[in-house]
């Protein structure tokens, strides 16, 4: 595992709100932490967990009214035809049920996912991230796998500045590839269950879908019986700012046969969730005995769940991070116009990304910039890290109490690294001290034994999942 600033680790010991402290006392403003979304040590959170702690926490095999209120709230929150949810424990498991659902209902194998993406840590979910994967040098893809091209619009095969800025043509075209990659899949007469898809693409490098992209690829989906499940693990409930959840923000017309929620949904406690509709719920339970999960929908959990929408309605977090949001992309586009380095703003409330190229014409990607950034921003006690591929991406997903003070010192920090990288870029990634690095050095580490430990997965067994 990777720690952040993992040459110098921090050792942190409190959070509270938007901000964490360290061992020493040092306060830090966190930019990065889409976990704690109503924030760090949230008093509502933690009382609602403690009162349920003292008086009951067992499995789901009896009646409670925290899970039964959390599900009815829960799927009050998304269109009328995803009306079931199942209960579990993390982003992994959510997709890997998801992956299961899909197949109960298909009667099919094989998935689709998205280059760069990350569903989770479990042996199916693993086997369609190839944000992970793609780093194994023995990886061998299973045979059900498959990947589909990152929809991305500012590099890739179908870039907006090539269609004066039009990110409806970009959408169209790369659904349109997409399209034929799966056709070629089913030309093999492989047959498709699902494509999973995040709703914004986070490991990827902070991506948001380019319009129509879902639209279109719903349609062809629907045409070859085949599932859409999007996965808002990191941008469910609110992050955008616009929607409650991120597959909306091209219109109601999008409507997914399942989605995937977790990492903000207990505000640190573990829980998550698949949403489907009824007909696919109906065909697990008719090929299944039962899904049982000792933990999942447990009172505690659903006690943290239901703390966090109270917070998110009553302090109105999503409005807070669609103006503080807009306020943010506003001004990181303004810097972009001057700098050579920002190649891409995107995004939408508080999942936003910076990507930083060594060149804007060639848009080659930029991760010593980004590290520089990120070791900068630590040293003026800011949190931020570096996403994609080539970790040129400066993400930014901040806890959603995060507010528009909290917005001017980011931006004005941001502002001098970026000062300090257009004077003298050389100087400051040849100067940035051990850690960049010695991270390089990490990850070629990090990835050759983490090739050769799990080698005997990748090997030529491929396993029957
Ligand atoms: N999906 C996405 C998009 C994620 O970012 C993650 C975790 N980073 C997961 C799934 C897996 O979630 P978990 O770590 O809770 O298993």
């Amino acid at each position: 595992m990777t720690l952040f600033f993992q040459s110098n680790p921090l050792k942190i010991v409190q959070g509270i709100g938007q901000y964490l402290y360290d061992e020493l006392g040092n306060r830090y403003l966190d930019c990065i932490n889409n976990v704690s979304h109503v924030g760090h040590g949230n008093p509502r959170v933690a009382e609602a967990v403690q009162k349920q702690l003292h008086l009951l926490n067992t499995n789901s095999r009896f009646l409670h009214e925290n899970l039964s209120n959390y599900a009815q709230r829960l799927t009050g929150l998304f269109p009328e035809h995803l009306s079931v949810c199942y209960l579990v424990n993390s982003g992994s498991e959510a997709n890997d049920l998801a992956i299961r659902l899909a197949r109960a209902h298909t009667g099919r194998k094989d998935i689709f996912s998205v280059d760069g993406a990350y569903h989770g840590n479990l042996t199916t979910t693993m086997a369609i991230s190839p944000y992970k994967t793609h780093k194994l040098a023995s990886y061998k893809q299973s045979k059900w796998a498959h990947v589909a091209p990152l929809p991305c619009a500012y590099r890739g095969k179908f870039q907006r500045d090539n269609f004066a800025g039009d990110e409806a043509t970009v959408g169209r075209l790369y659904a349109s590839l997409t399209e034929q990659v799966i056709e070629e899949v089913r030309d093999k007469g492989r047959e498709v269950a699902a494509f999973f898809v995040e709703s914004m693409i986070s490991c990827g490098g902070q991506t948001p879908l380019p319009k129509d992209y879902l639209r279109q690829l719903q349609k062809y989906l629907q045409s070859i019986g085949s599932l859409l499940v999007c996965d808002e693990v990191q941008t469910g409930f609110g992050r955008s700012g616009k929607r409650m959840w991120a597959f909306q923000l091209d219109g109601d017309d999008i409507k997914p046969d399942i989605v995937t929620i977790g990492k903000p949904m207990g505000n640190g406690f573990p829980i998550s969730a698949v949403v489907t509709t009824r007909e696919i719920a109906q065909s697990f339970g008719n090929i299944n005995t039962e899904y049982f999960n000792t933990f999942g929908g447990n009172p505690a959990s659903c006690a943290a769940a239901l703390a966090v929408l109270d917070e998110l309605e009553q302090n109105q977090l999503q409005k807070q991070a669609d103006e503080v949001g807009e306020y943010i992309l506003e001004k990181l586009k303004q810097l972009k116009s001057n700098s050579t380095v920002i190649g891409d703003v995107r995004g939408y409330g508080y999942f936003i990304g910076i990507d930083l190229v060594r060149n804007l014409e060639s848009k080659v990607e930029a991760p010593e910039f980004a590290q520089f950034a990120v070791e900068r921003f630590r040293q003026e006690k800011i949190l931020m890290s570096a996403e994609g591929k080539y970790g040129n991406v400066l993400k930014f997903k901040p806890p959603m109490v995060f507010n528009m003070d909290d917005a001017r010192l980011f931006l004005n920090v941001l502002t001098k690294i970026l000062d300090d990288l257009e004077k003298q870029p050389l100087k400051c990634t040849l100067n940035q001290g051990s850690d960049s690095s010695r991270r390089s050095i990490d990850s070629v580490h990090s990835s050759s034994s983490s090739a050769s430990s799990s080698s005997w997965l990748d090997s030529s067994m491929e396993m029957d999942l």
